[in-house]
C-alpha cells in the first residue's frame, strides 16, 4: 500500500474532462466492482483520486484480480485491495476487519455490484426462476444492506457517504432487463431505508441511475447495443453517457457538496428519464 496517492497516468495524460478541484482531500473511500478497465466503478475510482481521495479497492476472486494487477501497473498505482464475495458472510466480515485495520475510519464508499444469470436476462419475464431471482436480489440488492452493516462502524464517527449504482428498468419496462430491473427497484428502495437509519450517524446513501454504458455486465444483456443506439437518438442531449460523467456525480456526493443530499436517485442519463414513451 503506497502511503501517498498517486494520480493515476490516464487522468494526467488526458485530462479527462475535469480538472481536480481537491473535492475529495483528505478522504478515504473503498470502491467495490472493478471488474476491468470498462468498469464504471473504475472511472470512479480515477475521479475520486483525481480529487485528493486515497482509495481502496475490493475484488471478486483472483481472475478479478489479476484484471486489477494490470490496471494498477498501467497506471502506476500500489493501492491496497482486498477479496471480496458479497454474498459470503465470512468474507464481508473478514474484508471489514481488514479495511477497519488498513485505514481506521473511511468516509465513502462505492456500490457497483450487480449479477443475474444470464438465461435471466432475456427472453419472457414470466420464466423467471426462484433461484435466479434469489441470486439477482442478494448480489444486486441485499449487499448494500450487508456492506452498510459492515461499513457503518468505520463512518459513524464522522459521519459518510455510500452511494449504490443502479439503472431505469427500476422503474420502467426494459426489454430484457428483467428479473434485474426488479432488483434494482429493490435496492433503490434499500438506499432510502438505509438513509433514513443511518442519518442520525450522518451516514448518507443516495443511488446514482446511469443510463446505458458498454461494460462487461452490459454484454450479458440482450440487444444491448440497439439500447445505446436507440438512447443516443432519443436522449435530450443526443449521445450515449460516459462512465467518467456518472463518477463525477459520484464525486459530487461524496463530497461535502452534497452534504445535505440523503435517501434521493439521480439520473446521469442525459435526460433519457424524462421522456414520455
Ligand atoms: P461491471 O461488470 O464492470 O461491474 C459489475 C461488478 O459486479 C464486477 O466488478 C463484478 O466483479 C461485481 N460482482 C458481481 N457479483 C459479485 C459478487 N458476488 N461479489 C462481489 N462483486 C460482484 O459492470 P458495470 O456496468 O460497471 O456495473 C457496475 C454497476 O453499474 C452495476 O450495479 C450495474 O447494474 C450498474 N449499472 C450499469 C449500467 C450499464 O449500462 N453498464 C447502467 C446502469 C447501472
Amino acid at each position: 500500500m503506497s502511503q501517498t496517492q498517486t494520480i493515476p497516468k490516464s487522468i494526467q495524460k488526458e485530462n479527462l474532462s475535469m480538472s481536480s478541484n481537491n473535492l475529495l482531500k483528505g478522504k478515504k473511500g473503498i470502491i467495490i466492482g472493478v471488474a476491468n478497465k470498462w468498469s464504471i466503478a473504475w472511472a470512479v475510482a480515477k475521479a475520486c483520486m483525481r480529487e485528493g481521495a486515497e482509495i481502496g479497492f475490493t475484488y471478486q476472486g483472483e481472475r478479478v484480480l489479476r484484471n486489477l494487477g494490470k490496471l494498477f501497473k498501467e497506471e502506476n498505482l500500489d493501492p491496497f485491495s482486498v477479496n471480496l464475495d458479497v454474498t459470503k458472510d465470512e468474507e464481508l466480515s473478514s474484508c471489514g476487519e481488514t479495511i477497519k485495520k488498513q485505514y481506521g475510519q473511511i468516509d465513502f464508499f462505492l456500490h457497483a455490484v450487480a449479477f443475474a444469470k444470464r438465461e435471466e436476462l432475456g427472453g419472457e419475464f414470466v420464466n423467471t426462476s426462484r433461484d435466479g431471482y434469489h441470486l439477482a436480489q442478494d448480489v444486486s440488492s441485499y449487499s448494500l444492506i450487508a456492506l452498510s452493516k459492515v461499513f457503518k462502524p468505520l463512518m459513524e464517527e464522522k459521519g459518510g457517504s455510500i452511494v449504490a449504482l443502479s439503472y431505469l428498468g427500476s422503474e420502467r419496462v426494459v426489454k430484457n432487463y428483467n428479473v434485474m430491473g426488479v432488483a434494482k427497484a429493490a435496492l433503490e428502495s434499500t438506499a432510502r431505508y438505509l438513509a433514513y437509519d443511518m442519518g442520525p450517524k450522518n451516514i448518507r446513501v443516495n443511488v446514482v441511475s446511469p443510463g446505458p454504458i458498454k461494460t462487461l455486465s452490459a454484454s450479458g444483456i440482450d440487444d444491448f447495443s440497439k439500447m445505446l443506439e436507440h438512447f443516443r437518438s432519443v436522449a435530450p442531449l443526443k449521445k450515449n453517457v460516459s462512465a467518467e460523467e456518472v463518477a463525477d456525480t459520484c464525486v459530487f456526493l461524496f463530497s461535502d457538496l452534497s452534504r445535505a443530499i440523503t435517501g434521493e436517485l439521480i439520473y446521469v442519463d442525459c435526460g433519457y428519464n424524462t421522456l414520455a414513451m
